[in-house]
């Protein structure tokens, strides 16, 4: 939007949440009945809806009792997208406060820890973004420690518990330079300041708390690399109690399971894995062993060059072991393995193999995994009856 468009948006709209962040009920004329995206939309005489725009999503709400889904600034216009079209032109609007607020906690929540990031790393925030989720920030710095990511997060509600005031209000260009703003301002003419008391001023459209204590919490959750800088995610106020209710379940659970404390807990994983590392490999042994016996006992029932088989239950990874047996003994072999269907005496093929001696590269698994193990291939009646390997062996079965 260029100047000469917000300067008549402004004219044409009254933006109360730039007045008051808390008020959520407001009544107006409809200006203009608009449709946006094939949905019915409104411009308004006066509204508290806030639009999207510098990383926050919009609001929310009501208007004369139709859902308002989006709210978004178009050609200079302020446009209230609708569920249905409204009727009359006086209508009284409602914005959905739970909404709102937990955006101007995220919101205040990312000025602050933006300015930490400055104060503690001299990282300049490259871009914000407040998601359904979580909220990012881009720092420009190439990378950070998770010392140094404590540093910023304290630093961060150090500010939040001293319960500092945020005032909001317009300064004109030409005195904008008396500021002292974190980053110069995107927009001309008068530029709308979020001052958190002697800590940060930003160039800022956004909604805010009064006072850092509403904002109750940031909690920086992780850290990527992205392009040469760090992105970081991060909750504030309801998001990080949330998040800290969710993860503490998720620790009491383990904990339950394992049988261990939550300071104990990787000490306890860290085990399991060893141990399973080396049940693998004992398994992986007795496979072996498993497949040369076999082989013997099937080369011992098949006078023939070829071995051809149903294999009920075994893995691909088993028939591979068998076939490298009866491989090792000069002869050819075909397999297809097939599982029973629960509660059926159907056998389902869910892999087939061929390998042949002369040629190390012919051997062909194809396991069916994903789809094709949910997809039955064939099913026939009785265990293995009808089942001929060679019908099998080929990708399109
Ligand atoms: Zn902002």
């Amino acid at each position: 939007m260029n100047d000469k468009q917000e300067k008549e948006s402004r004219d044409l709209t009254r933006r109360l949440y730039f007045e008051d962040a808390y008020r959520t009920e407001f009544e107006t004329l409809v200006l203009e009945r608009l449709t946006y995206e094939g949905k019915p939309a409104v411009a308004l005489e006066r509204t508290c809806f806030y639009p999207e725009s510098g990383g926050q999503p919009p609001d929310h709400g009501v208007l004369h009792g139709v859902r308002v889904t989006d709210v978004q600034e178009v050609d200079g216009k302020i446009l209230h997208i609708l569920e249905s079209e409204i009727g009359p032109d006086r209508v009284k609007g409602i914005v959905d406060w739970p909404r709102r607020f937990d955006h101007m906690q995220q919101h205040s929540g990312q000025h602050i820890l933006s300015q930490s990031f400055v104060e503690v790393l001299a990282g300049e925030t490259l871009s914000f973004h407040l998601g359904e989720g979580a909220s990012t920030l881009e720092i420009g710095i190439a990378a950070v420690t998770e010392g140094e990511a404590a540093q910023v997060e304290k630093r961060a509600n150090e500010i939040i518990f001293e319960n500092r005031d945020i005032k909001t209000y317009f300064v004109d260009e030409d005195k904008i330079g008396s500021v002292p703003l974190r980053k110069p301002p995107k927009k001309r003419g008068s530029i709308r300041v979020v001052e958190i008391e002697s800590f940060d001023f930003s160039a800022c459209g956004g909604t805010h708390c009064r006072r850092t204590g509403e904002i109750g919490l940031v909690k920086i959750t992780r850290w990527d690399k992205i392009r040469n800088n760090i992105r970081f995610e991060f909750l504030c106020g309801g998001r990080a109690l949330r998040d800290y209710s969710m993860k503490a379940a998720v620790l009491r659970s383990l904990c339950r399971q394992l049988t261990a404390s939550e300071e104990g807990l990787p000490a306890v994983v860290e085990k399991l894995m060893q141990e399973n590392k080396s049940v693998k490999r004992d398994m992986r042994k007795l496979q072996e062993t498993l497949a040369r016996y076999e082989s013997l006992e099937m080369i011992g029932k098949n006078p023939g060059k070829t071995i051809s088989a149903v294999l009920a239950e075994k893995t691909a990874e088993e028939m591979k072991l068998l076939a490298l047996n009866v491989m090792g003994q000069g002869l050819r072999c075909g397999f297809c393995a097939a599982r029973a269907r629960p509660g059926a005496p159907h056998l389902r093929p869910f892999g087939q193999l061929e390998h042949q001696p002369a040629r190390p590269r012919a051997h062909r698994i194809f396991p069916g995994e994903g789809k094709r193990r949910r997809q039955p291939i064939a099913h026939r009646d009785g265990v293995g009856e009808g089942l001929r390997p060679g019908k099998y062996l080929s990708k399109n079965t």
